[in-house]
């Protein structure tokens, strides 16, 4: 395949290109609204609640996880459907959710300012975090790994990026982990992981770092030109960022969660979402109920 057509396929999000093989919307698992759900105090669900309608951060451009089609606006993914389940569990049609794209950097400013009212995005939990939001969950458990062109020889692992072009989005984990344990890779940071994607097919770069669950994504579009290596080094647990002092709402999404992971809802999830990459579902993590602080 001409390189110059994947570059078109990969550019997630953009017009033609399309999305990794997954199901149509109906046949997706639908929830019940639990219509009659209340959070008093919650100002973020009562908010919410005045509104008619939950807004949830998500990412539009990581498939299997959080995925926007251009051509309709949908969003899909393992993501995705984790944020509708917990909306019918707050008392909200899944289908109403207004979707906002916020990339890694923004994700803490947008909750602390109530632009979103959860972010379900592959946002990892760590105590720097938990100094600026709150996380229900952890949801996943991810590890960070590295995607390379199927032609590469030298990088085998992150003890090969010694001088090597490392591409990761700004503010995230994977970043943060390379600057500090592999000084001498040199770090390119973008926006987001689909620009990354697109540099490491045009040869601007050498790799991307990220979590396993997104590169398997990009790596399922182009299989003959990009692979993911192999262990991961890193542990993730991904949350649902909630504002930070609404311990109310983040104890009702850990509340949900178990609900739907012991009732299948969460596998029947993965199997239709981050499954398709052929990794078959693991057990959940266990959820960390965290005291309010
Ligand atoms: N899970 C990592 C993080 O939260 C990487 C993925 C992302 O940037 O969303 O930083």
């Amino acid at each position: 395949m001409p390189v110059v057509s994947s570059i078109a396929l990969v550019a997630c999000g953009k017009e033609g290109s399309p999305p990794v093989k997954g199901p149509q919307p109906d046949e997706l698992p639908v929830h019940q609204v639990q219509s009659a759900f209340q959070l008093p105090d919650s100002p973020t669900w009562e908010r919410a609640k005045k509104r008619g309608h939950l807004v949830v951060g998500a990412k539009e451009d990581q498939p299997y996880m959080g995925e926007k089609d251009p051509a309709t606006g949908r969003y899909s993914g393992f993501d995705i459907e984790i944020a509708k389940m917990l909306s019918a569990s707050l008392g909200f049609d899944p289908a109403s959710i207004s979707f906002r794209t916020i990339a890694s950097a923004n994700r803490e400013t947008a909750l602390q300012n109530g632009q979103i009212d959860y972010y379900v995005g592959t946002h990892t939990i760590n105590d720097n975090r938990k100094k600026l939001v709150g996380f229900a969950g952890p949801y996943y458990m991810a590890g960070q790994s590295l995607l390379v062109r199927t032609d590469e020889n030298d990088i085998h692992g992150p003890q090969d990026l010694d001088g090597k072009r490392v591409c990761s989005a700004a503010g995230s984990t994977p970043y943060q982990r390379i600057e500090k344990e592999y000084p001498k890779a040199e770090l390119v940071a973008y926006d987001t992981y689909s620009v990354c994607v697109d540099n490491l097919l045009t040869f601007q770069v050498d790799a991307v770092t990220t979590d396993d669950s997104i590169l398997l994504g990009y790596a399922a579009k182009v299989p003959d030109e990009l692979e993911v290596l192999g262990t991961p080094f890193s542990q993730e647990p991904y949350g649902i960022g909630v504002p930070r002092s609404d311990n109310a709402l983040r104890f009702a999404l850990d509340d949900a969660l178990a609900v739907h992971e012991r009732n299948g809802d969460w596998r029947k999830a993965y199997d239709v979402t981050l499954g398709l990459s052929g990794v078959p579902a693991p057990q959940p993590p266990p959820i960390d109920r965290y005291p309010a602080s």
